[in-house]
């Protein structure tokens, strides 16, 4: 019987060593000392054919190799769970020296840059600042600003029609009609936002694009207040050196009505690149407001007169940053956009 034992624990060491898991190391515990099928429980079974005294030895040692047993596959399981937490700490460790990953921030896009900056000036000239819808009845779009019924302007090659009735506004002068008829003159706003026409997207054109455009009603304004404030307006904007010509023009909601330059933020009038050779920059119109349109509001313009003024932002903005393409604005590149926090 002793060598039987020794055998038996020969072969069980055999086995343990060749353990590789959790589950095999269940089986090794079912196979050797399972209460229904276990190798050792089959052996206790035999020792009644033993002689007392053989049996006291035997039983003693097969008791002292069971318990060899369960302690093996114990120390086993523990050595297994050990290497499992072991493995799981290097996977989780953290090196506190390494230098943090930075955050990148977000930043406000040129074109809002640049908007702020002339609300900022408008507001430190006394204006308030406009919203209003994108989408407006032919009344604000084109009878109150006194654009005829057979303007270009109203053509639906020009516009974006929603409906019959509805299109998306085609300048922000539409907002001079919403700032006149909620509040009573006298008035100073200024109205940013963008504007839609069906233009064929090119270097220098964008069926959407963004305008601003300020509004003064008051007693008495003539057309050197006009002056005067786009002469202020455009030094605060472009530095206090900066000179204004108005070249006389047409729109149907001024009389009169003048296109204004500016000298060239560059190269100061001399003539460069950004201006072409002809030191000065097209702003935008402006004129005295219409009394066809004063009086569309309500607005006496026996009692009251006033001038607009207004600017495209887009083709400001890639003139100010060197863009040779405005559609570069609209693309939403963030490698292009990050250049301009
Ligand atoms: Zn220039």
């Amino acid at each position: 019987m002793s060598d039987r034992i020794t055998q038996l624990r020969e072969d069980f060491d055999r086995e343990l060593a060749a353990v590789a898991s959790d589950t095999e190391a269940g089986s090794l515990r079912d196979r050797w000392v399972g209460r229904k099928s276990g190798l050792l429980t089959a052996e206790m079974k035999t020792l009644g054919k033993l002689s007392p005294e053989e049996r006291k030895t035997a039983g003693a040692k097969l008791n002292e190799l069971k318990n060899s047993v369960e302690v093996a596959i114990d120390g086993l399981l523990g050595s297994f769970a050990a290497k499992r937490e072991a493995e799981q700490l290097a996977k989780e460790r953290i090196d506190v020296t390494l230098p943090g990953r930075r955050i990148q921030a977000g930043h406000l896009h040129p074109i809002t840059l640049l908007r702020q900056k002339i609300e900022d000036i408008f507001v430190s000239m006394g204006y308030e600042i406009e919203d209003g819808p994108e989408i407006e009845t032919h009344f604000y779009n084109f009878d109150a600003l006194n654009i005829p019924e057979n303007h270009p302007a109203r053509s639906p090659q020009d516009t974006f029609y929603l409906t019959e009735h509805l299109a998306l506004r085609s300048q922000t002068s539409t907002m001079q009609i919403h700032a006149m008829q909620k509040r009573q003159p006298p008035l100073r706003v200024a109205a940013p936002g963008r504007v839609f026409r069906r233009d064929t997207p090119d270097a220098t054109h964008n069926p959407m694009f963004y305008q601003v455009e300020g509004l003064l009603i008051d007693r008495g304004i003539t057309l050197g207040d006009l002056k005067g404030t786009v002469e202020e307006f455009v030094r605060r904007l472009f530095g206090l050196e900066t000179r204004t010509r108005f070249r006389p023009s047409y729109f149907p909601f001024v009389e009169p009505g003048a296109e204004i330059d500016y000298t060239c933020f560059k190269c100061g009038g001399g003539g460069c690149r950004v201006c072409k050779g002809s030191g000065w920059i097209e702003m935008g119109g402006s004129g005295m407001v219409h009394p066809n349109v004063l009086r569309v509001v309500g607005i006496d313009p026996e009692e009251f007169s006033g001038f607009a003024f207004g600017l495209g932002l887009d083709r400001l903005c890639a003139l100010m940053y060197g863009l040779d393409d405005i559609r570069l604005l609209y693309e939403n590149d963030v490698r292009f956009l990050e250049q301009f926090s």
